[in-house]
């Protein structure tokens, strides 16, 4: 008897079994960072012409796609227990007569290879970040028998060939959507693995960004984030001929009739221009709430994980915004006990929490990540102490981040609404800096921006009502209770 893992190897075919009804399915998970999501987004809806439905139930699934990411060791950790859990599910549904494809995309399909369907043998087939458009071709592949691995860099664009969603899946997504505008990074940080699996700096040219951005208005969308793993280093052909900044390409896409907010993300300190800076200062639509990594308060510190910045640089890139944006605030990510960290390296910081105020932030521990040169350095920090720095750290983030909603008591801000709340007749939707605000309101106010009355605030949320004045009052807030 074959083992159970090699007997579902074929790609279903386009009628299901007997007994199922209507399209495939296809059910995928998004591990790590909003491109992971936006490129989940997008092979749903390459694999939509295909026949197949998405499905938010991995069981019900003839297709299951894991989307992983590489940035965290448990990241990976956890993208092989979850692949024993959908071991499970295939070999359940082999034993009702049904062929369930397993897929690894994202970094770790890029890092890892052919190592995955080793440790995972379920797997059939693994695709890198750069080849999702060849999904079609590499399920057509598996149904042959095979266990493709791409992840090549190919020479052809992805996004040419990756089918726009229609409109009810952009509607199903939410008011909210990712744009991705360049991928890869050229900063080589010690500790990251990003320029390895996602390749250099490319960025699309700016008229299909508009294009895009354009389609996702007409479908209903009304706030974009510009995503990219360097966003803020854009640098696409513009319709002129040009090289666009991030800067000019927010000016334009800020046109873009429907569109009412934009974010950007992720930045990087070194690559914060004028433009942009003028950007911040020029559009209202623009969101005042800026996600500028830092990742150590050290001098020391930041030249070993060749950040190419120092602390004064960071300082003074938030002092430029601040004054073009004086209602602005920072979040950032921080990453404690990286090698050769002393007591003195973590003070500076805490201390850099404290000059900044951040109204949020992300803090990890130091994972070392093989392939990287930070994980053959000496003096790796010992796991306690990791763990007792990274717990300070927390607890100077949320007292910052507690004092920033405090500060929104009593004011009044714009929300756009998003979705149901958790109770019947609450909606939730977000402030311009991103925090979740919940109001009793009719859900024919999703898609809308009010003026709301912050009336409580607890550690991660704010709760108001409407406000009877005019949505552009909510502004007033945002600059008393500015970062
Ligand atoms: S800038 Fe960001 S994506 Fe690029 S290497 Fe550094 S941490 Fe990684």
């Amino acid at each position: 008897m074959r083992p159970p893992d090699r007997i579902d190897t074929a790609l279903p075919t386009k009628r299901r079994q007997p007994g199922m009804n209507g399209p495939r399915k296809v059910h995928i998970k998004s591990f790590g960072c909003q491109m992971n999501v936006y490129d989940s987004h997008r092979m749903a809806d390459t694999l939509a012409p295909e026949g197949f439905a998405e499905t938010a139930a991995p069981e019900e699934a003839d297709l299951v796609i894991l989307n992983t990411c590489h940035i965290r060791e448990k990241a990976v950790e956890k993208v092989y227990s979850e692949l024993g859990r959908i071991r499970q599910i295939k070999k359940a549904a082999a034993r009702d007569g049904r062929r369930v494809v397993i897929a690894v995309a994202g970094c770790v399909a890029q890092a890892e290879g052919e190592e995955i369907v080793r440790r995972a043998p379920a797997v059939d087939l693994v695709v890198g970040p750069q080849s999702y458009h060849r999904l079609p071709d590499l399920l057509a592949r598996v149904a042959q028998g095979e266990k493709p691995i791409d992840t090549e860099f190919p020479v052809e664009d992805k996004f040419d060939v990756l089918k726009a969603p229609s409109h009810a899946a952009t509607r199903a997504r939410g008011v909210s959507a990712f744009v991705t505008v360049q991928e890869g990074c050229d900063k080589f940080c010690t500790f990251c693995v990003v320029p390895y699996t996602r390749g250099a700096e490319v960025s699309r040219p700016a008229a299909k960004i508009v294009a895009e951005v354009e389609h996702l208005a007409d479908a209903g969308v009304r706030e974009i984030t510009l995503i990219g793993q360097n966003v803020n280093a854009y640098h696409g052909t513009g319709p002129d001929g040009r090289s666009w900044t991030l800067g000019r390409l927010l000016h334009r896409v800020a046109e873009v009739r429907g569109i009412a907010r934009l974010r950007y993300t992720t930045s990087h300190p070194c690559d914060v221009e004028d433009s942009l800076v003028a950007a911040h200062r020029d559009l209202a639509s623009l969101m005042p709430y800026l996600h500028l990594p830092v990742q150590s308060g050290s001098d020391r510190v930041l030249a070993a994980m060749n950040r190419r910045h120092t602390r004064a640089d960071y300082l003074a890139a938030l002092a430029r915004m601040r004054e073009a944006r004086p209602d602005i605030a920072f979040s950032s990510d921080f990453i404690v006990g990286f090698p050769g960290e002393s007591e003195d390296d973590f003070f500076a910081t805490l201390s850099l929490v404290d000059d900044v105020g951040f109204a949020g932030a992300f803090s990890f521990k130091y994972s070392a990540r093989p392939g990287t040169p930070a994980a053959e350095m000496a003096d790796q920090v010992p796991e306690a102490v990791k763990s007792e720095r990274l717990q300070r750290l927390q607890a100077a983030i949320d007292r910052h981040q507690a004092a920033f909603n405090t500060r929104c008591l009593g004011k009044t801000c714009d929300v756009l609404f998003e979705k149901p709340g958790r109770y019947p007749g609450q909606l939730v939707g977000r402030s311009p800096y991103l925090q979740p605000v919940q109001v009793m309101v009719p859900a024919s106010l999703i898609g809308e921006i009010h003026a709301v009355t912050i009336t409580e605030v607890s550690a991660n949320s704010l709760f108001g009502t409407l406000a009877a004045m005019p949505a552009h009052a909510g502004e007033l807030m945002l600059a008393e209770a500015g970062g």
